[in-house]
């Protein structure tokens, strides 16, 4: 490689500066070991930055449930942990069944949740209107979760980013990661503008483009780029505290306490090589439909904003995390499949332990890259 270039040696090298990226920092650095963290743009620049900022664990696949209810006991003490508290708020989060069939498997995700720990509580059509009067008509039933809520994605990786910071980790913006050699017992990575790193260990939490860093080394993991497509009311009454969610497929809504709502739903188009995505208008126009039936009084309001952010998504909605089925010092964290904002506190503290101490007490179990390694199932 390039010897004009200048040139960083550190212990763990990471690749991306989402929440995934700058949590790993910032328990890396908490524990002393030397990193650098290299983003192409800023920190918190696309999915951690541009998401819809639900914080829950009701509805996630039970794989997810270990990693998501050790999230939510950081995101609880993020004050402490970060010196700001992202704007998180238990608020609750209830999800919302439209037949009997729905209804059926908000019932059974609470039976099996309950075995992590997870508690909800299921509400009878009658017990829907009484608790939530803004409601719009024809629920079935829903699930209430108090223990889930919301917080600010704006702040939240910049928050993780300066605590990272100031705890020792070098962060590096405005970094793109051009090429990776494997140089035993490490890595070389070539950035440009004109960088050249050297670590014993790399993390990849390239976020979207995490499947095309695992090919720079030869590993293939997929993921797709998705846009999940956002919009944002003018402020109306406030009115709704918990976080909204259908059962099925469907919107998700939540009113934040200037009044504004934050409701998204469906995709927009994506562009990964320019790195940018767009809102679709058609996919707007059904969102602005479908919530206006949930909650009718945002009929009342103007739509001032709509916008996308880009995501990986992986062939069984699932994300990638841990270490390289075939290369020893390579660790994976992407493809996080619409869920990573949640789960990013809790997936750096867990990688840093791989990377440190071998292991975690935090199961990874459905969600380690090796379950597409070929011949395994999920590779099939
Ligand atoms: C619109 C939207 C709504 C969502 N809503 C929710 C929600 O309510 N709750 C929830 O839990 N999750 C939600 N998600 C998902 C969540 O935002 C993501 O899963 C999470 O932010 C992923 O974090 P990350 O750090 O892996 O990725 P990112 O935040 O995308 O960060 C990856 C970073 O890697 C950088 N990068 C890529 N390639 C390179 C390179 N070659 N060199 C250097 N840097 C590179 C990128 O610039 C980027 O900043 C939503 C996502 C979107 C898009």
């Amino acid at each position: 490689m390039n010897g004009a270039r200048s040139r960083l040696r550190t212990e763990v090298a990471i690749v991306g500066g989402g929440l995934v990226g700058c949590s790993t920092a910032l328990h890396l650095a908490r524990r002393r070991v030397p990193c650098v963290l290299l983003e192409a743009e800023r920190c918190g620049a696309h999915a951690s930055g541009v998401n819809y900022g639900g914080v829950r664990q009701q509805g996630r696949a039970l794989a997810e449930l270990p990693l998501a209810g050790r999230a939510r006991r950081i995101w609880g003490r993020l004050e402490r942990l970060v010196g700001g508290d992202g704007e998180f708020r238990a608020t609750g989060h209830l999800r919302l069944a439209r037949d009997e069939a729905e209804a059926a498997a908000l019932e059974g995700w609470i039976r099996e949740a309950a075995r992590y720990g997870v508690h909800g509580e299921l509400l009878s059509r009658e017990a829907l209107r009484a608790r939530f009067p803004w409601l719009g008509e024809g629920f079935a039933a829903g699930s209430f979760s108090a223990d889930d809520g919301q917080a600010n994605p704006r702040l939240v990786a910049p928050l993780f980013a300066r605590a990272a910071r100031s705890e020792g980790a070098t962060i590096l913006e405005g970094r793109t990661v051009v090429a990776i050699e494997r140089a035993p017992p490490g890595f070389v990575l070539r950035a440009e503008p004109e960088l050249e790193l050297e670590a014993r260990v790399l993390v990849n939490a390239a976020g979207a483009w995490g499947t095309r860093i695992a090919r720079l080394l030869g590993e293939e993991l997929p993921s797709e780029p998705i846009a999940p497509n956002m919009l944002v009311s003018e402020p109306l009454p406030f009115r709704i505290e918990p976080n909204l969610g259908m059962a099925g497929p469907g919107i998700y809504l939540r009113q934040v306490p200037d009044g504004s709502v934050i409701f998204g739903g469906g995709r927009g188009t994506v562009d990964l090589e320019r790195r940018r995505c767009r809102p679709s208008f058609a996919t707007s126009l059904a969102t602005i439909g479908e919530a206006c039936r949930v909650v009718p009084e945002l009929a009342r309001a103007s739509i001032i904003r709509t916008w996308a952010g880009i995501e990986g998504r992986t062939p069984d909605d699932l994300p990638i995390i841990g270490p390289s089925p075939r290369m020893a010092g390579l660790f994976h964290a992407f493809g996080f499949s619409g869920h990573g904002f949640m789960l990013a506190p809790a997936v750096g503290a867990v990688l840093a332990e791989l990377i440190l101490d071998g292991h975690s007490a935090t199961s990874l179990a459905g969600l380690e890259p090796a379950r597409f390694a070929p011949g395994s199932a999920a590779a099939a």
